[in-house]
């Protein structure tokens, strides 16, 4: 029997390259979206017509009721979580000084209680298998101040943590969670801003690769740290950003 995968944020951008990747694999994919079903149902159709399985839950993150209805759902039509990528997130951009209340409660319950909520429905039947894996979609700027999306960063700051604090609760259970930092990679998330050839060009400056990457040059690795053959690989933070890091 397949393993199952739910990919959180799998409709769009690098969420839908891992849950291709996954699919092509042999994973039984759940294909976790928040509002856009077409694009949902396009990834699954991909899936589906390469070979593989998958299907489409539509549940916000960011809200704990959710979180525990698409749970209750894949366990009862599909059976436990063998591995979760936690990949949904958001990003909006203003001064420090004039965040809203409420922008800051959807950055922080979208990209990091969602997560945290995930992993926990995750962790319990993981730990009943004895076997897991947790991929958290975290950023460079888990460590890399912004300048100009200081929540963003500050989540992604608590998924590494998260990530760690997991890693060491959960080892013993032949559980691993790990996370994966990218650097620049093509997506809606930063399609407006990318589109200025000098905001462009800015970026390029800094990356050693020359390129912005696109979804597929994550799914790799997800795909990797999924299988057995990342079993001894724990707590760590992977950077995939052609080495931006490096300035
Ligand atoms: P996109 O904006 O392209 O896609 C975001 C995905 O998340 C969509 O599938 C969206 O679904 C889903 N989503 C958003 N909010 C929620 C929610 N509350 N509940 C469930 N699903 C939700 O983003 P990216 O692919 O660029 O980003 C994916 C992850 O990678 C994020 O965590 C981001 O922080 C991280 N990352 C991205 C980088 C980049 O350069 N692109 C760099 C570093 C990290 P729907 O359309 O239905 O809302």
């Amino acid at each position: 029997m397949s393993k199952i995968a739910l990919v959180t944020g799998g409709s769009r951008g690098i969420g839908a390259g891992i849950a291709i990747a996954l699919g092509k694999a042999g994973y039984t994919v759940l294909v976790n979206y928040c509002k856009s079903d077409y694009a949902a149902s396009s990834v699954c159709e991909k899936i589906v017509k390469a070979g593989g399985t998958a299907e489409a839950i539509k549940a916000d993150v960011g809200f704990y009721r959710d979180v525990q209805k698409m749970f209750d759902t894949i366990e009862e039509d599909f059976g436990p979580v063998d591995v979760l990528v936690n990949n949904a997130g958001i990003e909006i951009r203003h001064p420090s000084t004039e965040y809203d209340e409420a922008t800051y409660d959807l950055i922080m319950n979208t990209n990091l209680k969602g997560a945290f909520f995930c992993s926990q429905r995750a962790l319990r039947t993981m730990m009943e298998k004895k076997w897991g894996r947790i991929i958290n979609i975290s950023s460079v700027h888990e460590e890399r101040p912004t300048g100009n999306r200081s929540i963003y960063s500050i989540s992604k700051a608590g998924m590494w943590m998260m990530t760690r604090e997991h890693a060491k609760e959960f080892g013993p259970y032949g559980i691993t969670v790990n996370s994966v930092s990218p650097g620049a990679i093509r997506t809606d998330l930063n399609r407006k801003v990318l589109e200025d050839p000098a905001y462009e060009a800015n970026v390029l400056k800094n990356i050693p690769a020359k390129f912005i990457a696109e979804p597929e040059d994550i799914a790799g690795i997800v795909v990797f740290l999924a299988s057995e053959e990342s079993r001894y690989l724990n707590g760590a933070s992977i950077t995939v950003d052609g080495g931006l890091a490096l300035n």
